[in-house]
């Protein structure tokens, strides 16, 4: 039997979740589903000092909102609870234990002070202090002190750390499902801490234990966490645990519309876009950053505006529901590069789903906007407004700002279209038009246009000229779509209306 595909998606409460998360978990979503796998929330809570309220509900919410659900999570549970690894601070002193045990990690009495004035000693040398296998025999540790004075400054209570024993020389091989083979030599990394003083594990060693116990088949993760990756790989390693290791895919970086530098919540507040999947207000400043929700876009847009920022399908397709998308993504053919964000290509893939939006549902929404302005429409009129209007708008509050006529009649004419459309012969011309929409019946957009070529072809009028400063008495400006479908839509009595309210207004 097949191994199941197991896949976490494992944030830091830190703050609200980037774009960035979001596209790790989507990634991590669509690889699961893809497989029929299990997709994972696990909280990494174990840095007490970065903690922020709400962002945990913050992510939760989020992800639902983009329909992103998860099979084991704090919320939900699982086989494998708790999935918040404050909750689980118990399990991992056993896993530092062992490697204290196993001679691959030891314990740190350096004080703060102490390592500042290593550092300061290194650096007036013109050298960078690295704690390591070169340097662990200058510090205070269980390497330099003897069994008894370790267990002497145990039993008074000094602060320590657990560091990993890092080899001195060793080549670590990482095969990463996106860049292949990634080589580091243990030389350049230094004895990390394990656990800290304040009885937390780090990030490392939590994350690594949690993967394992979870029995995590892939980490998929953000290109930021490649300089931990070998790191883990030996902690794996030391663990006794290489057989089942998680294979590894480092997913590039979002980056900033020009390009230069990964895509930050600054460049969202300069460029007016949203970087962040729902409104947030920083419990600490009460700035508030604004969210994709908020702003207007549909949730089915942004996952798919998400995927393919790093994801290439490999043909000219752009329009994916998360179902396509399901179906055929693969880590394969996410690039190694970083993708530029572009902020128009998001608005033209929220257009898109306002094309795609089921009419029905569409036209209910948009009739509690109208509610709340105090409109009362039918909802077949709703839906007639919104067929005609929903191809000129690109979020929901747009649909307003191109259909408000349809609603309330112009209170005022654009001034710029008076002065260019509006003729001496005007008022008569379109006394002249209401006398011929009076003898119209069957009142529908075929038939007033019908009305209206007889007129021009009479009189011998522009069609256009007349046109225009028709549209000028029912939307006030020349915006709009198709007249005769407006002038339907509202109906003859305030068609006739709007003309004698134009004409009397404008020749004044
Ligand atoms: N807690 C890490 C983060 O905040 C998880 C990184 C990983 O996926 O290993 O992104």
């Amino acid at each position: 039997m097949n191994q199941e595909i197991r896949v976490r998606f494992a944030p830091s409460p830190t703050g609200p979740l980037h774009i960035g998360g979001v596209r790790t978990a989507l990634y991590n979503y669509l690889f699961a589903k893809k497989s029929g796998g299990k997709f994972i929330l696990r909280i990494e809570d174990t840095d007490q000092a970065r903690f922020v309220p709400g962002a945990e509900d913050y992510i939760v919410r989020s992800l639902h909102w983009l329909g992103l659900e998860f099979d084991e999570s704090p919320d939900k549970g699982g086989a494998f609870a708790p999935y918040r690894q404050s909750e689980r601070k118990d399990i991992y002193q056993k896993y530092a234990d062992y490697l204290l045990e196993k001679n691959k990690a030891y314990i740190a009495f350096d004080t703060p002070e102490e390592l500042d004035n290593k550092r300061a000693e290194f650096e007036s040398k013109g050298l960078t202090f690295k704690y390591d296998s070169k340097t662990r025999d200058e510090m205070i540790n269980s390497t330099t002190l003897s069994s008894g004075e370790v267990s002497q400054k145990l039993a008074q209570g000094d602060p320590y750390v657990i560091r990993m024993k890092i080899p001195e020389k060793q080549d670590i091989h990482l095969n990463d499902i996106i860049r292949g083979d990634i080589m580091v030599n243990s030389q350049s990394i230094d004895d990390k801490v394990l656990f800290k003083s304040d009885g937390w594990p780090t990030y490392h060693l939590a994350n690594v234990v949690d993967d394992y116990l979870m029995k995590i088949t892939h980490v998929i993760r953000g290109e930021e966490w490649i300089p931990s990756a070998p790191l883990h790989v030996l902690l794996y390693d030391f663990l006794g645990w290489n057989s089942n290791m998680p294979a590894f895919a480092h997913i590039p970086l979002i980056l900033k519309p020009s390009g230069k530098g990964k895509l930050s919540k600054r460049d969202g507040v300069a460029g007016g876009f949203p970087v962040f999947p729902l409104d947030w207000e920083d419990p600490a400043s009460s700035e508030i950053l604004s969210g994709y929700k908020e702003t207007g876009y549909f949730p089915a847009a942004v996952p798919n505006i998400l995927a393919l920022l790093g994801w290439n399908p490999g043909t000219e397709k752009e329009i994916f529901s998360l179902e396509e998308l399901s179906e055929e993504f693969s880590l394969e053919r996410v690039g190694k590069s970083g993708a530029k964000f572009d902020p128009e290509k998001a608005k033209w893939f929220n257009h898109q789903y306002m094309q795609l939006q089921n009419i029905e549902e569409l036209s209910i929404s948009f009739n509690e906007i109208l509610l709340e302005k105090g409109i009362i429409k039918t909802i077949d009129y709703v839906t007639k407004v919104v067929e005609l209007v929903r191809e000129r708008a690109t979020f929901m509050s747009e649909l307003w700002d191109q259909s408000w006529f349809f609603f309330e009649a112009p209170e005022s004419f654009n001034e710029k279209i008076v002065k260019k459309r509006w003729k001496e012969n005007s008022p008569e011309i379109l006394n002249q038009l209401s006398s011929e929409i009076r003898k119209i019946d069957d009142f529908t957009s075929t038939m007033i246009e019908e009305k209206v070529k007889q007129l021009v072809e009479q009189k011998e009028l522009g069609f256009g000229a007349l046109m225009n400063i028709f549209r000028l008495c029912l939307v006030g400006s020349a915006m709009g779509p198709h007249l005769f479908d407006i002038a339907e839509l509202i109906g003859k009595k305030e068609t006739l209306d709007r003309i004698e309210k134009a004409v009397s207004t404008i020749s004044q």
